[in-house]
């Protein structure tokens, strides 16, 4: 079975860089800077994180990160074998800052870049608002820049290609209301890297949110003191989610899609877990869209 590590990077196309950029970096605590026609922000050591560029508020690539040469070289021979055409491509690697990429989409469309070697700056990441960013467990082992969550229209296909063929575990599922069901899953300590979702009301596929992590509830505390200064929408107020225990709240990005913001999250230990089902995303708060 192929071992995707973490989630190592987020493409994110926006229509306003000079929106996000000061939403980035005053809200969120994520170091910002020009690159040709991106922004691109830090959150620790990495170089990319996460890389916006001009276009349609939508998800242009997640990028997973692999251990190393042998290990991508796994993740092809998986996506051969289950018939899914992927591109090797060293100039994308290069603009990535990584020592090889392979790109595929996935059986919802979204665009995935399977990656060794990220480059890493000698440059301390300093964060504008303090913040100290979960990207590894205390052991030393990567759980990535957070979880993306993503709505699609072929859920169990979905699934089915991130488990079989990437080698992702089913953390556990949430049925918040009837007939709608959530599926998380790990590929590393961090509670979820992926949640798939269907899409339910009028809601169209695309990126529902993308959680990070910080390391001080303060920190929390202090963004969503500034989510209410400058009256930016939440999507959902402070809560505690009953899966991964994480306490968050979610805001809206300039792009429309959520971004969680959170700390606590809880780690699981493979050697223990067991997939359970929850009847509620949350133990209290997460309260929708109070705007
Ligand atoms: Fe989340």
């Amino acid at each position: 079975m192929t071992k995707v590590q973490a989630l190592g990077y987020l493409g994110l196309r926006v229509k306003s860089l000079e929106d996000w950029e000061v939403f980035a970096t005053e809200i969120l605590g994520l170091a910002a800077s020009r690159q040709g026609d991106a922004v691109v922000l830090r959150m620790d050591e990495r170089a990319h994180r996460i890389t916006l560029r001009a276009g349609d508020d939508e998800l242009d690539y997640v990028g997973w990160q692999v251990a190393g040469p042998d290990a991508l070289g796994e993740v092809a021979a998986a996506l051969e074998a289950a018939g899914v055409p992927y591109r090797d491509d060293a100039g994308l690697a290069e603009l990535r800052g990584v020592r090889r990429l392979l790109s595929c989409t996935d059986p919802a469309g979204y665009r995935l870049e399977f990656h060794y070697g990220p480059t890493m700056l000698q440059e301390p990441f300093v964060s504008p608002t303090g913040a100290r960013f979960v990207t590894t467990t205390k052991d030393g082992a990567d759980t990535g820049l957070g979880h993306v969550v993503v709505l699609c229209d072929n859920v169990d296909e979905t699934t089915e290609f991130y488990r079989r063929v990437l080698g992702f575990a089913v953390s556990d599922h949430i049925i918040p209301v009837p007939g709608l069901l959530l599926t998380f899953l790990h590929t590393n300590p961090r509670h979820h890297s992926l949640a798939v979702a269907p899409i339910y009301g009028d809601g169209s596929p695309g990126i529902n949110h993308f959680m990070v992590e910080v390391d001080d509830l303060d920190v929390v505390g202090r963004a969503l003191d500034k989510v209410h200064q400058r009256k930016i929408r939440q999507l959902a107020t402070f809560g505690r989610h009953t899966n991964d225990k994480m306490l968050s709240f979610y805001v809206q990005s300039p792009s429309g899609f959520g971004v969680e913001y959170g700390a606590n999250g809880l780690l699981i230990d493979d050697e223990t877990w067991s997939v359970v089902t929850y009847d509620a995303s949350s133990y209290w708060g997460h309260v929708f869209d109070p705007a």
